[in-house]
């Protein structure tokens, strides 16, 4: 195990940063899901500057009631297959699905179980990998494990705070 290369990787949190998602509903359906500007050239350019990418979200929709867990696995299949389509390729989303409205759970952010969960899986350098979100409990779940967080404007165009990842 100690000979696979470990590789810098980038968290992404996906409403705000992927999606152009509005505060007041959840996003459940592909008809709903507006990509963000220059988010298929900046995800490019992260892969050709040697980094996987794997998605890590809370949807606590789910918990509440708001949508099933089917529609999120549907939703995500899509994002998957859509990120394909575009010579994008997603190592693994993590959504948790609880809410702390609901209940209590180890994995929604700022707790940091799916991005340990990835470092494991994926073989992540740690050191040189960065979560970009636009929330601070996106930044706090990085910052539990070592991984640095870029904190970036919900649904703009995050092009300029990537500039020194690409170098
Ligand atoms: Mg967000
Ligand atoms: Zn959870």
């Amino acid at each position: 195990m100690n000979n696979i290369p470990k590789i810098p990787t980038i968290f992404l949190d996906r409403d705000g940063v992927l999606n152009n998602n509005s505060e007041l509903y959840y996003t459940t359906k592909k008809e709903d899901f507006v990509w963000v500007d220059g988010v298929f050239e900046n995800l490019r350019a992260l892969i050709s500057a040697g980094y996987q990418l794997v998605i890590i979200s809370n949807q606590g929709g789910v918990a509440k009631g708001n949508f099933s867990i089917e529609e999120l696995n549907e939703l995500n299949a899509w994002i998957y297959k859509t990120l394909i389509g575009q010579k994008i390729e997603i190592k693994a989303i993590y959504c948790c699905p609880h809410h702390n409205h609901v209940g209590n759970c180890f994995c929604r952010k700022p707790k940091s179980l799916f991005i340990e969960r990835a470092i494991h899986r994926y073989h992540v350098d740690v050191n040189r990998s960065v979560m970009i979100g636009d929330s601070q409990r996106d930044i706090g779940a990085a910052e539990m494990v070592g991984v640095k967080g870029i904190l970036v404007e919900a649904n703009k165009n995050w092009k300029n705070s990537i500039e020194q990842l690409l170098k």
